[in-house]
């Protein structure tokens, strides 16, 4: 079987998977029979070992969560539970330990996370379409879906470069991301009601001039003021502080920057020495969301023909994080399914 991949974009990765925190996550937030956590833990050890054989940039750096008021504990001890329930390597750390980890810190307890790490994403886009490439697989950039129709057991699918050309195809994997929804549209005869509208919650990135305290990723608890803006480095070592969540209708990557009070005082409530001159706005990204603002969190959807009826059609919605940790978990499931 041959795989083409129709990228409208001059290069692959340029949605989502190029605006993200690059955590490789270890898999305690979500519920213990979710896709979210199946995927996290099994992806979390595939990408470190897939890392290690293609030579991508990562390191394996660990991470806190960190509760900063005495009341929060309990908040920690449940993503303590979650997690240890899920099978995650976990540890407890007391007030005193934290404090000597991190003395510059307001900390009241942390849970440590040490599978957790972050990975340079361009480097395994390049990687992962080298791999399809080798493969005899084609990656058709600059190239976009128009639509496809199911006769007999092929698709039609209608292409455009510049000019429009059909691909006739048994299989049909939409991972569209935040056009997820667009595409199932243009997919006939999916019925409709297998096509999850996406909301979009933009993430702004802050990064970080000056000299700090940090060896580790830190995330500070989600509260009733602030969203919980953690501390992720690039792989040069750079810290950056996000991402918020806002709530937007449109795709549309400008930058908010009447945010950085927002930013300054959720940083402060952990990092109370942080200078807000050394803060200065870096990037956002978008994630795909299943669920609206008022609604409860939604696990990934990955329909076939099981779910909707169209043989051949395997339909990826709502791939927000921990999206990148999985990428290989979820290729490996799509694959079965093929
Ligand atoms: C702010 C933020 C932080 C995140 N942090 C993390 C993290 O630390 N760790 C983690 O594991 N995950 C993280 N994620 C999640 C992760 O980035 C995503 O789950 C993942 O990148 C999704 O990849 P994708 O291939 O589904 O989507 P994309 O990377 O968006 O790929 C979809 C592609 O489809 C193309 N496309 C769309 N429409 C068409 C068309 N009509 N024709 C042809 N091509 C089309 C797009 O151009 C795009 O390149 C984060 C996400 C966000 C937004």
């Amino acid at each position: 079987m041959s795989v083409v991949v129709i990228e409208k974009e001059s290069r692959a990765g340029e949605g989502i998977s190029s605006r993200n925190s690059g955590v490789i996550h270890a898999g305690m937030y979500y519920p213990n029979k979710s896709l979210k956590t199946q995927f996290c833990i099994s992806g979390n050890a595939l990408l470190y070992k897939y890392a290690e054989l293609k030579n991508i940039n990562h390191r394996k750096i660990g991470k806190y969560i960190i509760a900063t008021e005495e009341h929060e504990l309990g908040k920690l001890k449940n993503i303590y539970d979650r997690g240890i329930k899920n099978g995650v390597s976990l540890k407890l750390c007391s007030k005193d330990k934290i404090q000597s980890i991190y003395p510059d810190l307001k900390v009241e307890g942390a849970v440590h996370s040490p599978e957790t790490g972050i990975i340079d994403v361009p480097e395994l886009i390049t990687a992962l379409e080298g791999d399809i490439q080798h493969n005899q697989g084609v990656v058709s950039l600059n190239t976009s879906f128009i639509s496809a129709k199911k006769s007999e057991n092929n698709f039609e699918i209608i292409c455009n470069d510049g000019n429009n050309f059909s691909i006739n195809a048994k299989i049909l994997v939409n991972s569209s991301g935040l056009h997820s929804d667009i595409i199932s549209k243009k997919i006939q005869p999916l019925d409709q009601k297998y096509n999850s509208p996406i909301y979009y919650a933009k993430g702004h990135y802050f990064k970080y001039s000056g000299p700090h305290p940090f060896h580790s990723l830190v995330y500070p608890l989600a509260s009733e003021f602030s969203s919980g803006l953690h501390v992720g480095f690039d792989m040069g070592g750079q810290i950056r502080f996000g991402p918020d969540v806002t709530w937007v209708n449109v795709i549309d990557f400008s930058f908010d920057e009447s945010l950085k009070d927002y930013f300054i005082n959720s940083i402060h409530n952990y990092w109370p020495d942080m200078d807000p001159d050394k803060l200065q706005p870096d990037y956002v990204g978008i994630r795909p969301k299943l669920q609206n603002s008022n609604e409860k969190m939604k696990d990934f959807s990955i329909l076939g023909a099981q779910d909707h009826g169209v043989d051949g059609l395997i339909n990826l919605q709502g791939i927000e994080s921990p999206g990148v940790t999985s990428c290989l978990a979820i290729g490996q499931y799509v694959a079965e399914l093929v």
